[in-house]
């Protein structure tokens, strides 16, 4: 049976701001050994603003808008943010043949043109040549019917709660603190850098996620927990293949509000570290 004190902690627990699904998910938080984030809106705000536009081929203000347009339907970050830096209203007449192409970017027809927008891998798979140059910052390519037309570098920054989430983990004594990212190397090794991250896997696809955790659960001793964190439409099927699945509920998909076992209702990753100290009492109350 359900020691009665665990009602107590999963209420105190809510009254932070933390949704715990059930006891056992409360219980397991006390046995975490590794805490592995998602970059994107779980550790940085998700906001990505634009610091360098080079086009190809077109004007600054037609890759803008290209981009803006092909990325008008989805509710990625990157869209969101690019579509606020084109600032203008959308002509969805404009627009057909939308698709989205998870862990690469999107693909539209815009006014009869072809536009590709997303990542290296995405030219890489349609055969696109693209700028190789070093550049530091979340890089969205573009082509316009099959020609490179040049990229909008992005930026977006770390929380300021991350870095607390990360020193309070450590305090209680969590043995990994790891960081997977579809971005790129650069972007990942950046932020990890910045938090004193223990480990970062980037350029992963949605799918590779799920593999990185299966390594790391190899990693693990004993009855140690592994706990992932995540808040895109993309984390549900890493939210589900961890012991605990934490999401953040602050701007989370749908997706992974379900898929979670522990809902955190603000922005604040601290707030894994604040559940611990809540599990850790509450067993010590029950036992
Ligand atoms: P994350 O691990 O940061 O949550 P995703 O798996 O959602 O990342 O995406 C990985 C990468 O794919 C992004 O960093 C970006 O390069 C590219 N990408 C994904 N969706 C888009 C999009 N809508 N527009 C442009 N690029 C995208
Ligand atoms: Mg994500």
């Amino acid at each position: 049976s359900i020691p009665l004190s665990f009602f107590g902690g999963i209420g105190g627990a809510s009254k932070k701001g933390i949704l715990v699904k059930g006891s056992n998910y409360l219980e397991a938080l006390a046995e975490t050994q590794i805490v592995v984030f998602d970059k994107t809106g779980t550790l940085t705000k998700g906001v990505f603003n634009v610091q360098e536009i080079h086009p190809e081929g077109v004007s600054k203000e037609e890759l803008l808008e290209f981009t803006a347009y092909a990325e008008s339907y989805s509710n990625h970050p990157i869209s969101i943010s690019l579509k606020s830096a084109y600032g203008k209203e959308i002509d969805n007449g404009r627009i057909s043949e939308v698709e989205e192409i998870s862990g690469h970017g999107v693909s539209a027809k815009v006014d009869g043109k072809k536009i590709l927008a997303g990542n290296i891998k995405l030219m890489k798979k349609m055969n696109i040549p693209y700028f190789e140059g070093e550049l530091i910052g979340t890089v969205v390519h573009v082509a316009v019917d099959n020609q490179y037309a040049g990229y909008i570098l992005i930026a977006d920054e770390v929380k300021a709660d991350s870095a607390k989430a990360i020193k309070e983990l450590k305090e209680a004594n969590i043995k990994q603190t790891v960081m997977l990212t579809g971005d790129n190397k650069n972007v990942g090794s950046k932020v990890a850098k910045e938090l004193g991250l223990d480990k970062v896997y980037a350029e992963l696809l949605p799918g590779d996620k799920v593999d990185k955790l299966e390594e790391l659960f190899l990693q693990k001793s004993g009855k140690g927990k592994l706990a992932f964190v995540g808040d895109g439409i993309n984390d549900a099927p890493v939210l589900a293949r961890a012991d605990i699945g934490i999401a953040m509920g602050g701007l989370g998909s749908d997706a992974a509000i379900e898929a979670a076992d522990i809902v955190i209702m603000t922005d604040e990753p601290s707030k894994i570290a604040t559940g611990m100290k809540i599990s850790k009492k509450t067993l010590k109350i029950a036992h």
